[in-house]
């Protein structure tokens, strides 16, 4: 996949990587957009209504967190997992409600997960997209994405991209997401690869499922086949930043064969 765009497009439907590349302007961070949402619109929460909203690692280490769920419990009761044609890895999209599609999380006041929303709720409407191999021609950019559903646009004085993630609290995603991203834009998609069934399970636990891959890590022979630094297993035993960064880590070693870890010589 030459961008990750499609992976990072709240709610328009109909939207490609191909039509983002070619299509919409590309917006620099100091580009300015105008753009209000709030209660007092009539569109509100409307958008958290039958919409795919892919999550990524941190946003379902900070979703899970924030609702003190474990994460294998939080996987199975607000996420799908789709299998689409040409898909590579898994993938967690959040579950809407069976019977009116509304995300479980929308309550009259707004967002009940507001503090922990996901990247995508939380840039709406920006979308962003990063070619595989960035150029100073071809670097990443941010573009609006509009529907007919929602009346913010036009609301407010300009806000600049760099603002608006400021003022979302996106920069921290941002960070967290460094190392996933790097992940699916790794040359090893390229071309018919494809993971086994067991690749995709050890892909979609070390991504999402954080707490049953501490388990993995802490209640297996794990930490005596692989050397890690003392600080950093005791880290990793209650800070779910930590796991998941070495998380990724571990996936690049078992997926890629990269020496991202260090293989105990007599593996004890
Ligand atoms: S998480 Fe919050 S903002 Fe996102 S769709 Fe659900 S209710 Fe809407
Ligand atoms: S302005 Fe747009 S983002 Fe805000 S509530 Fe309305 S539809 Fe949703």
């Amino acid at each position: 996949m030459p961008c990750d765009a499609c992976l990072e497009t709240p709610g328009e439907t109909g939207i490609t990587a191909q039509t983002i590349l070619t299509g919409r302007p590309r917006m620099t961070p100091d580009d300015s957009f105008t753009f209000r949402c709030g209660a007092d619109l009539d569109c509100f929460g409307q958008c958290c209504r039958d919409v795919t909203i892919v999550l990524t690692p941190y946003d379902v280490l900070r979703l899970k967190r924030g609702l003190r769920m474990d994460s294998s419990e939080f996987l199975e009761k607000h996420t799908l997992t789709p299998r689409m044609a040409g898909q590579k890895f898994p993938i967690a999209i959040l579950r809407m409600k069976d019977e009116d599609k509304q995300c479980p999380f929308l309550c009259e006041q707004g967002c009940g997960v507001y503090g922990d929303r996901p990247w995508a709720c939380r840039m709406y409407p920006l979308g962003a997209a990063e070619p595989k191999t960035p150029t100073p021609e071809d670097r990443p950019f941010h573009f609006i994405l509009r529907e007919d559903l929602c009346h913010g646009h036009g609301q407010s004085a300009p806000v600049t991209v760099r603002e608006w993630i400021t003022r979302q609290g996106a920069e921290e995603f941002e960070m967290m997401n460094g190392g996933y991203k790097d992940l699916t834009l790794h040359d090893f998609w390229d071309g018919e690869k494809e993971l086994t069934e067991q690749q995709a399970g050890m892909f979609y636990m070390a991504c999402y499922d954080l707490d049953r891959f501490r388990r993995f890590v802490f209640e297996t022979r794990f930490l005596q086949l692989f050397e890690v630094d003392e600080a950093r297993v005791e880290a990793m035993r209650t800070d779910d930043r930590e796991l998941l960064e070495f998380a990724m880590q571990w996936l690049r070693f078992a997926l890629f064969g990269e020496k991202t870890m260090r293989p105990r010589r007599n593996g004890k």
